[in-house]
């Protein structure tokens, strides 16, 4: 879906062909040699100067800019080829850098940052007039980010304290979870790019809104809403996360655009696993007649029963985590094997599970097939 200014578009098509400078951390390093240091640095100039660098976090890439100069923000727009009503999550290296760029602080956001900062949590909060309208689609709210990702926070820190970034991929194309992700979507249309391995977590941050007078997940991540209303007591889900065939809109803008898509057609399977199986395998028979070259996103416990061209294993269902890391890279990689006819199986939608369910529904475009239950 395509919405916002098309101004962006332009833009984009004239920053192209930027020569983009690669700088490398160790993976997971909390300390950073003189020339790791030196790589940090010169990307916070960068961002102070008003480009854009790609850096780890511990959830997916993200593309950075100036938060406080307007100029950034239209920059990082244009270099997804995002719609500019999709605002950016503001990123700091310090809890009290948040002051600068809210009205009022909310009880509950320090009991959420006790408990959750730094980390993979986003929290929405009435914004100040520092931070400009274009940083937030003109929404008079902005999210704002502490990640524990030291390299992050460092270059937050070089970058003057307040740094724009969505993840750093093309608009609608899977989030980054390694370097050579960003390379592919981002290299000519940006400055720098840190490449600090394979991300941790490999799903964005949950985000919470905390204007509202119940606090509401807008989108589930990590920090799941059993961790939250742990703390928090009551926590809402936003409707269109819980049932994702509702005909509301999203509270989150970015959450209305189809996300995450690999180019071949994807369709999630959901039933018992010899039905899922069978069904898949059927399907496949039938795609392959057509031309088609197919493939499966599957669970280790499964992966040997299925007769797909390519087949991508994302892990074992005892070990959300690995499949929430291993999620956006697979689908990537049907896209550079050429398959036109991928089939997903389902996950739980309690936990974790509910966060990858989440991403695998917008990336097939909430295609999904149940199959009755045996009795
Ligand atoms: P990304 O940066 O690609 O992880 O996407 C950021 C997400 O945060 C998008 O879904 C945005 O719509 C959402 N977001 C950012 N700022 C706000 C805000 N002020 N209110 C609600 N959602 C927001
Ligand atoms: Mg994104």
């Amino acid at each position: 879906m395509i919405g916002g200014n098309l101004g962006d578009y332009r833009f984009r098509e004239v920053c192209q062909n930027m020569e983009t400078k690669i700088v490398r951390i160790r993976r997971e390093a909390d300390a950073f040699d003189e020339e790791e240091e030196e790589g940090l640095r010169q990307a916070g100039e960068t961002i102070k100067r008003g480009g854009l660098v790609a850096f780890p976090t511990e959830t997916v890439y993200g593309l950075g800019g100036d938060a406080l100069n307007p100029e950034s923000a239209r920059k990082i727009y244009a270099a997804k080829g995002r719609p500019s009503d999709n605002p950016l999550i503001v990123h700091i290296s310090r809890f009290e850098d948040i002051c600068g760029i809210v009205e009022y602080l909310p009880e509950t956001a320090e009991i959420i940052a006790d408990a959750f900062w730094p980390g993979p949590l986003t929290m929405i909060l009435p914004k100040s007039d520092k931070v400009p309208s274009d940083v937030t689609g003109g929404l008079n709210t902005v999210a704002v980010r502490f990640p524990s990702h030291p390299a992050a926070k460092r270059l937050i820190a070089y970058s003057g304290g307040y740094v724009a970034a969505p993840s750093a991929n093309v608009s609608g194309r899977p989030s980054p979870t390694t370097a050579e992700h960003v390379v592919k979507d981002m290299k000519g249309r940006i400055e720098m790019i840190v490449d600090g391995g394979k991300v941790g977590i490999g799903l964005e941050s949950t985000i919470i809104d905390l204007t509202a007078e119940v606090p509401c997940i807008l989108r589930p991540g990590y920090v799941t809403r059993e961790m939250l209303g742990r703390v928090l007591g009551k926590v809402d889900t936003d409707v269109t996360i819980i049932r994702p065939d509702s005909t509301e809109t999203p509270k989150a803008p970015g959450m209305k655009y189809r996300h995450y898509a690999p180019a071949g057609a994807l369709v999630i399977v959901e039933g018992e696993p010899h039905r899922v199986v069978d069904y898949v395998n059927r399907r496949i028979g039938a795609d392959r007649a057509c031309g088609e070259k197919t493939g499966v996103l599957v669970t280790e416990e499964l992966r040997g029963q299925y007769e797909a061209d390519v087949i991508k294993c994302i892990g074992s269902r005892s070990d959300e985590e690995g499949i929430a890391r291993n999620l956006f890279s697979a689908l990537r990689e049907f896209d550079e094997e050429g398959v036109t006819r991928i089939y997903s199986e389902s996950f739980s939608s309690q936990g974790l599970g509910q966060a990858i369910m989440n991403r695998l529904l917008k990336a097939a475009g909430h295609q999904v097939v149940r199959l009755q239950t045996e009795l």
